[in-house]
């Protein structure tokens, strides 16, 4: 028998309104030493919901945020699903341009913009006649401020139940290629995974000090550390901008009991953590996602700061974890651990794209997920939804396997993949072997251009402060450490990589910078 979830409601605004009344005077938010309870992040947000409705946005409407990491963010964020509205938050370093597009794709009603970031926010807006609310901005910047209408309006009671199919959340993601797309984040999606993550696989406690330096306009800030911290009843230490000095100074000084990162956060961390003594006090262990963690990152970190890395893997289509080392189980090193409860991983055959072939445990293949976390689809673009949920399972595009233990392993992005002379080269495996030089931080492996072996392998690097290693150097040690079909010949020293909005290295930037040099 099928139960029916038509009468079921739910909504992601529900986290802070039970937060307000289990919580209270707990912290909610901290930033820069300024704490907000879990009563008051509700009040401030039932008024900003409250001027909102007066600007006249109702259920379904959608509504962008350009606000870092700050309150206002999480207050803009519940007051918006608070009304049953949908909240589109944009990434804080986008331009003009790229910040119209994605009012205007998404429909957005109204732009709700941090001050520091009015320049491109503003006018990106404009020019989509969009209009714009301000936060954070002084009185006499000229814009108009929603704290000022929410200081007139009536606040709102109490948050207006959804039902679980209903839209909460448009994010934009590129996934392989092309345009960015709107994913579509459901509020059951959503309420699920904070419920999965945190009951089964995070073990977050009421009053934790969470490291708060992932973006919230990503899904793995916004739901693992935002919407499953408040949930739990812990307290989210904000950093408006991540620096590895500042991520440290929090670490050390601020008790932080979990921290949340991706893998180019831990490699400053440590770089950072080279220039100054202290262990953290309380720090439990810290989670890694968004991009393979090396194994060799792991360990120095796992020595450096006396807390266990455990990795897992997601998607914002999967709101987003899909499979996790669980906390409370020995983490497994270069694995991405086991599926989180009520979610499927399995590996299908890559070759066909029309089907989904499961293919027996060891063999490599392409991961596909299935279960209640899944997006609703992309946002106007029904062939790319096709293509990409087939029979139910969502085609992650990414290469890897699971094994008897159904423990899952990612060795690269289908696209990823490099084939010289007709090997299959996996970029992973090679960064891995980067990184264990000891004089190199940070390694990123692509395939570029090439005549004869239809592509070449391609690294760029960056290194120890104080190294005096040469390319020379480097492509030579490479060498002695790898087949001859696998070791990268171009080599590049880089002061740093260009990033995505998580933090995550941009290879297809790397590859274009290659290329563009080669020309
Ligand atoms: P996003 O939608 O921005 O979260 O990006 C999702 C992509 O990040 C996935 O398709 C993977 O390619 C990559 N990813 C996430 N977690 C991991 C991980 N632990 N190891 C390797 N790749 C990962």
């Amino acid at each position: 028998m099928s139960v029916s979830t038509s009468n079921l409601t739910v909504s992601v605004a529900a986290i802070l309104a039970e937060g307000a009344t289990r919580y209270g005077d707990l912290n909610a938010i901290t930033v820069d030493g300024r704490s907000t309870t879990y009563e008051q992040l509700w009040a401030q947000a039932r008024q900003y919901a409250g001027a909102l409705q007066a600007r006249g946005i109702e259920a379904g409407d959608r509504v962008a945020l350009l606000i870092p990491n700050v309150t206002d963010f999480a207050r803009a964020y519940y007051a918006v699903l608070a009304l049953g509205a949908v909240a589109v938050p944009v990434h804080a370093l986008l331009k003009a341009r790229e910040i119209s597009y994605i009012l205007e794709d998404s429909g957005a009603k109204l732009l709700i913009c941090a001050a520091p970031l009015l320049a491109e926010g503003a006018s990106g807006a404009t020019a989509s006649g969009v209009p714009v609310l301000s936060v954070l901005a002084p009185e006499e910047a000229g814009t108009i401020r929603l704290e000022d209408l929410a200081r007139e309006a009536e606040p709102i009671g109490t948050y207006l139940p959804r039902r679980p199919e209903d839209l909460a959340t448009i994010l934009y993601t590129s996934g392989t290629t092309g345009k960015p797309k709107g994913a579509l984040g459901t509020h059951l999606a959503l309420i699920e995974q904070t419920h999965t993550t945190l009951l089964n696989t995070m073990e977050l406690r009421r009053g934790d000090k969470l490291f708060g330096g992932l973006p919230l306009f990503h899904t793995f800030g916004q739901t693992c550390v935002l919407n499953t911290g408040l949930r739990v009843g812990a307290e989210v230490m904000l950093l408006p901008k991540f620096t590895a000095e500042g991520a440290l100074e929090l670490l050390l000084e601020a008790d932080i009991d979990v921290f949340f990162g991706v893998p180019t956060m831990y490699v400053a961390l440590l770089e950072a953590g080279k220039q100054r003594d202290g262990m953290p006090e309380k720090l439990r262990y810290a989670i890694s996602g968004g991009a393979s963690l090396p194994v060799s990152i792991l360990t120095a970190f796992e020595q450096r700061f006396g807390a266990r890395i455990h990795e897992g893997y997601g998607l914002t289509e999967t709101s987003p974890v899909a499979c996790f080392n669980h906390v409370g189980v020995d983490p497994r090193p270069g694995t991405v651990g086991t599926p989180v409860w009520g979610v499927d991983v399995e590996i299908a055959d890559p070759a066909c794209p029309d089907e989904i072939r499961l293919l027996p445990r060891g063999e490599l293949g392409e991961l596909v997920v299935r279960g209640h976390n899944l997006f609703s689809g992309y946002l106007n673009r029904p062939e790319a939804t096709a293509e990409a949920v087939v029979d139910g399972w969502f085609r992650t595009g990414d290469l890897g396997t699971k094994d008897e233990d159904g423990y899952l392993r990612i060795l690269d992005r289908t696209k990823d993949m490099i084939l010289r002379n007709g090997y299959n080269v996996y970029p992973r495996e090679i960064e891995e072997v980067l990184v264990s030089h000891p004089e190199i931080s940070n390694a990123a492996v692509y395939g570029v251009p090439h005549e004869t072996h239809g592509q070449e392998i391609a690294a760029s690097v960056t290194l120890e402060s104080g190294s005096t290693l040469s390319v020379q150097e480097l492509v030579a040690w490479a060498s002695a450490q790898m087949a001859a079909y696998k070791y990268p010949r171009l080599i590049e020293i880089v002061k740093e990589f260009p990033l995505g909005p998580s933090g995550k290295i941009l290879k297809r930037e790397l590859v274009a910078q290659f290329t563009a040099e080669d020309a």
